[in-house]
């Protein structure tokens, strides 16, 4: 990983103040505590990159936890999912790989401790009642009738709630603060639940589950964590994580909001994403045009233009939406460094060399990345055939049209200069050739006379061309925010129709018969592409447009 320095932010400047008060002895030990309910997004990247690289950067730990407190949603799939996400994004959790449902019994003691001093109570009003004597944010609550049990009574129900005596939903352990607090968090917040479902983890062993509430700050006080680092809707929960753990005078890590990530065209929840796949609006958690961790590595990202992306957009304590074309641009500087160049006609229409010898091939010297000297060069053959792009050739040109038309030059990249004589159409009147005449002077693409050829255009040879499947992608939202709704509407209705264009014969250029599954290449003109691992196989070449060259985001017309 690389070690540029970190631009600072408010975070870290907390972190420097700690450090330089010796609250936490100079420790930074941050994690990332994902439920395992989903696959994860781009937002839990930057959390996980910004954990991360806190404990880096100031020499400290970063724990990956697991938070598998609430048994119905959690799936081993998720957990395998989001180790593998984390340890790619670059989170280096080492051995520190935890489940908040291992600490179930330290919580279930210290909850008892809490009823043993008169601060929980056992409460039997069922979840309607309870949120009735909640109030509002205008009006104080009301104490529940079951607030002045004593503590040994409490204990006693307590214990039989998780021996498993009473029903799902009957009663609860609800900590006894205050119910006209003005914080609503605080009015007498429940602690456990019954429910009698087995847990991925624990089995059959419990019956009672904390609430996140009161599980979340303990996890990280027992982890011994210094900076609990969270989304600013936390903010309003610190008062009451602070309440349990002074009560019960334990450890304390200092908790640090921040506001989440959203990405403009994207969303970012768990529950519309799993909407998208479970309705096969795409084609599973690693579409290419997904936003989640592993559907942007499918799509061809790099962990460390993630990383960067992060860095560059910073951390903010002020909600806001980042311009997906920041995120681009991270991966584009990138690639423009690191892939190689290889040429790929997506749309091919033929090309016939009328002077230039029947079986003739030659080996034109190619630039495989003019960004880095090292990356040499290779050869690519060229013949008396070749395919262009449709679009590179108009028989009606357009004003400042400097590629192949009639009566024009124009540059075969590394190979000669042509010119177009005409063409050769089928029954229908469309063009089954264009027939072009080759300057032999101007083998690698120079004119000797120095005569002036404004446009040069990409090509592969026919007999030499290795047919693919190659995918091009747009977004999958079109708005610029497809959670900014309408009553009545659908966040489904701000999807792209044509986010996903399938072609299914490409034409590349012989070196791209073998890319290695997972490589990534500079298609001429085209953008970056990525040999798809899952179904690229060399031989039979598959590959996803990673993101065009240019930004094209300036050009496109968003809907507000
Ligand atoms: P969702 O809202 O999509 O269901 P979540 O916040 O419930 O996500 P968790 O598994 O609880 O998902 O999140 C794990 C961690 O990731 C939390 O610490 C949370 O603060 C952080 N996180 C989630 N979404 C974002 C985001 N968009 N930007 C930054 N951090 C995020
Ligand atoms: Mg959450």
């Amino acid at each position: 990983m690389e070690n540029l320095p970190a631009k600072t932010n408010f975070i870290r400047e907390i972190i420097d103040a700690d450090n330089a008060s010796g609250k936490f002895g100079g420790r930074v030990h941050t994690r990332f505590p994902p439920e395992p309910n989903g696959y994860l997004h781009i937002g839990h990247a930057t959390s996980i990159i910004m954990n991360s690289g806190l404990a880096r950067d100031y020499k400290g730990k970063f724990n990956l936890r697991f938070d598998d407190t609430n048994p119905a949603k959690e799936e081993q799939e998720y957990v395998d999912s989001i180790i593998e996400d984390v340890k790619w994004l670059g989170g280096d959790f080492e051995d520190r790989l935890f489940f908040a449902s291992d600490y179930f019994q330290q919580m279930y003691d210290w909850a008892m401790e809490l009823v043993k001093k008169g601060k929980a109570y056992v409460c039997d009003l069922n979840a309607d009642e309870m949120r009735a004597y909640r109030g509002s944010p205008s009006e104080p609550g009301r104490n529940s009738p079951f607030r002045d049990r004593t503590p040994a009574e409490n204990a006693g129900l307590f214990e039989r709630m998780k021996n498993g005596e009473f029903p799902d939903g009957s009663r609860t352990l609800r900590a006894k603060i205050d119910m006209a607090h003005p914080n609503i968090n605080m009015r007498d917040p429940a602690m456990y639940r019954i429910i009698h479902t087995s847990h991925h983890r624990q089995g059959d062993k419990w019956c009672i589950y904390p609430m996140y509430d009161w599980a979340h700050g303990l996890e990280d006080s027992i982890e011994q964590i210094t900076h609990s680092i969270c989304t600013l809707e936390f903010a309003d929960h610190r008062p009451l994580y602070d309440w349990f753990i002074d009560s019960l005078g334990i450890y304390h890590p200092q908790q640090i909001e921040f506001a989440r990530r959203t990405i403009s065209n994207m969303v970012t929840s768990k529950r519309k994403l799993l909407e998208l796949v479970k309705d096969k609006h795409v084609e599973g958690w690693d579409d290419p045009r997904m936003p989640t961790v592993c559907g942007l590595r499918r799509r061809g990202y790099t962990a460390s233009a993630l990383r960067a992306f992060c860095d560059d957009a910073g951390i903010s304590k002020v909600p806001g939406i980042s311009d997906i074309w920041v995120l681009e641009n991270a991966l584009r500087n990138e690639l423009n460094k690191s892939a190689p160049r290889a040429m790929a006609v997506l749309k091919p229409v033929k090309v016939v060399l009328t002077n230039y010898p029947e079986g003739q091939v030659e080996e034109m010297t190619c630039n495989n990345n003019p960004e880095d000297p090292a990356a040499g060069t290779r050869k690519v053959p060229f013949s008396r055939e070749l395919y262009i792009e449709q679009d590179d050739f108009k028989e009606v040109p357009p004003k400042k049209f400097f590629r192949m038309t009639p009566g024009q030059e124009v540059r075969l990249r590394a190979a000669y200069i042509v010119k177009c004589e005409g063409v050769k159409k089928d029954a229908a009147g469309n063009i089954t050739e264009v027939h072009c005449t080759y300057d032999p002077a101007t083998k690698g693409g120079d004119a000797p006379d120095g005569r002036k050829i404004k446009g040069t255009i990409h090509w592969v040879s026919a007999k030499h061309a290795v047919p693919a499947r190659v995918r091009l992608y747009d977004a999958l939202f079109t708005k610029r925010n497809p959670d900014d709704l309408e009553e009545g509407h659908d966040f489904k209705e701000n999807m792209n129709p044509n986010s996903l264009e399938a072609i299914e014969r490409a034409m590349l250029e012989p070196s791209l018969k073998d890319a290695a599954p997972g490589s990534r290449w500079q298609f001429e003109r085209l953008g970056y592409f990525f040999a798809d691992p899952k179904e690229s196989q060399p031989g039979t070449p598959v590959f996803n447009r990673t993101v065009t060259l240019k930004d094209t985001w300036a050009k496109i017309e968003q809907k507000a």
